[in-house]
């Protein structure tokens, strides 16, 4: 780390009016880190991916080109799969339940999953490098949450396969049989975790689809499958757009759809799978309160409240995006977030100080920039911290806004980055409802001294997970999902095998 004198860096290119950007050239002193890049010279990444089906990489004939958004540079083409593609992955899957993946023993199941575990956490640092490449996350988050957390959940249900008797006494249970998981682009190979490894553990084969913007560590994975010789077609992998989506969703052979997406595409899944005898768990989307009472210990809270919304450029489903304040504390926790917020590096997400990487895509860039607008135009108070941002590629400034009324969009709606909407309130019923005024229902958190407290809320807020002094933390063994437009069903922990068998 270095310290030197400075001028005020230019305002970047974000066009809002802020609250703290200074126009002027003042002499500035400010620590520096120095660059501490990651290096890429040990990642294996092929020109082009086909798709993985029944152990096999199979041509295609659409491709598509997923690129850095930090860079906006060309990394690989991924293919783009096709209805009949998605036929042929489902009927290899549905070959290998009938044939193998049925009549493996549960013992058996539980050791290709562990050396699954095993060859991932080997790979580490390479799927950390290409998640951040091909999603624009800091490398510390990549390195330290998302792979730790994806090879964690192999391992968890690694250790359930041969004891499923005992997660559900005196049940009679089968696995269900072929199938679907359709994920996001905010964690694609966690998602992918979350939805492979306990599907594989209750004996299904699976056929799983990422987000066009994100292939590359799925196809890592695939890599990883074939190392650890798990029988062809028990996982087949696919990459593409909505329409593959959608194919996935309408096969008559697949038996469970797994999706975690936007609800808006969610309640397009429903409406398909409707008058199926399908299965259906969906993860959408959220709109978290983050609660910090006056008696909460407030540094501890300021950085939870960072941590609860630019987390992954606050591309997370349960980010804290909505902030309500005990109004005594107001002005103090004001004044402590505006002075944290100028603390986060924005930038190279490859950097290991880089606190905030870049926007996913551009489209979703220009999704943050018209919320944000509309906050400003309906008349909140936009706060951005003063920091240039790289000439090329996708970024956002971290952001949050005050004077927020609860009609506001930006407090309604899932903005999916790094912008947080502060609101008041004065008793803790009054911030029960005010949290509960939402179509969402995925998560939550609390800031208090008082167990007594934690535990009244906890109860009275109508949300999937709760977090009380902390925010964002995760383990298999812990179930996730929400309630409302948020989705259902529950994925991870015992609740998480539930979803994966017929009873
Ligand atoms: P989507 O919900 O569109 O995408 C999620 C996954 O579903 C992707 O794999 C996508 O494919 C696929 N998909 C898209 N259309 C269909 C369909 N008709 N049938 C089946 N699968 C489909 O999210 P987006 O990536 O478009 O993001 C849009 C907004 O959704 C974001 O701005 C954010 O607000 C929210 N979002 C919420 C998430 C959450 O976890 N709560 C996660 C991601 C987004 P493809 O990528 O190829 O289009």
């Amino acid at each position: 780390m270095t310290f030197r004198e400075k001028s005020a860096p230019a305002a970047g290119r974000s066009s809002a009016n802020t609250e703290s950007r200074s126009n002027g050239s003042a002499k500035k002193s400010v620590w520096e880190y120095a660059p501490s890049a990651e290096s890429t010279d040990h990642i294996l990444l092929k020109d082009k991916y086909d798709l993985f089906i029944n152990g096999k990489w199979v041509r295609t004939q659409k491709y598509f080109a997923t690129i850095n958004p930090a860079t906006e540079e060309k990394i690989a083409e991924a293919a783009w799969a096709s209805k009949d593609d998605v036929n042929r992955a489902v009927l290899a899957a549905e070959k290998a339940y009938n044939n193998v993946w049925s009549k493996t023993s549960p013992k058996e199941r539980a050791k290709y999953i562990f050396r699954i575990a095993r060859i991932m956490q080997e790979k580490a640092r390479e799927f950390a490098v290409i998640e951040t490449m091909d999603g624009g996350k800091p490398i510390k988050e990549s390195k330290s949450v998302d792979v730790p957390l994806a090879l964690a959940h192999f391992f968890y249900y690694a250790g359930w396969a041969d004891k499923l008797k005992y997660a559900f006494p005196n049940q009679d249970f089968s696995p269900i049989g072929v199938v679907g998981q359709i994920i996001p682009w905010n964690f694609p190979l966690l998602m992918a975790a979350w939805k492979i490894a306990p599907a594989l553990a209750c004996g299904n084969t699976v056929v799983i689809k990422s987000a066009e913007t994100t292939p590359l560590t799925l196809y890592k994975l695939a890599e990883v499958i074939q190392e650890a010789g798990l029988p062809d077609g028990v996982v087949n992998i696919l990459s593409g757009a909505g329409d593959t989506g959608a194919a996935i969703v309408n096969h008559p052979k697949v038996k469970k759809i797994a999706f975690t997406g936007s609800t808006e595409v969610g309640k397009l899944i429903m409406r398909s799978v409707a008058g199926t005898s399908k299965k259906l768990t969906m993860e959408l989307g959220g709109k978290a309160a983050n609660i910090i009472m006056e008696d909460a210990p407030i540094d501890q809270a300021i950085e939870g409240i960072i941590n609860g919304i630019y987390f992954n450029q606050g591309h997370v489903c349960c980010a804290g995006s909505r902030l309500f304040v005990q109004e005594s504390i107001k002005n103090t926790v004001i004044k402590k977030l505006k002075h944290r917020l100028k603390s986060l590096r924005v930038g190279d997400p490859l950097d290991k100080n880089t606190d905030v990487g870049a926007i996913n895509s551009k489209m979703q860039l220009n999704k943050i920039t018209e919320l944000v607008n509309s906050g400003v135009e309906e008349g909140c108070t936009l706060f951005q911290p003063e920091c240039s941002l790289p000439a090329k590629g996708f970024w956002f400034r971290p952001s949050f806004f005050t004077n927020v009324a609860q009609s506001n969009r930006i407090a309604q709606e899932e903005i999916f980055g790094p912008v947080l909407s502060v609101l008041t309130f004065r008793t803790p019923k009054e911030a029960i409802e005010k949290a509960n005024n939402t179509q969402y229902g995925l998560s939550a958190g609390i800031w208090t001294d008082k167990g007594s407290k934690i535990f009244k809320m906890v109860g009275a807020i109508k949300a999937g997970v709760v977090w009380s002094n902390t925010y964002n933390k995760f383990n298999p063994a812990s179930p996730f999902g929400g309630f409302k437009e948020s989705g259902f069903g529950r994925e991870g922990g015992l609740q998480g095998l539930k979803e994966y068998l017929n009873f």
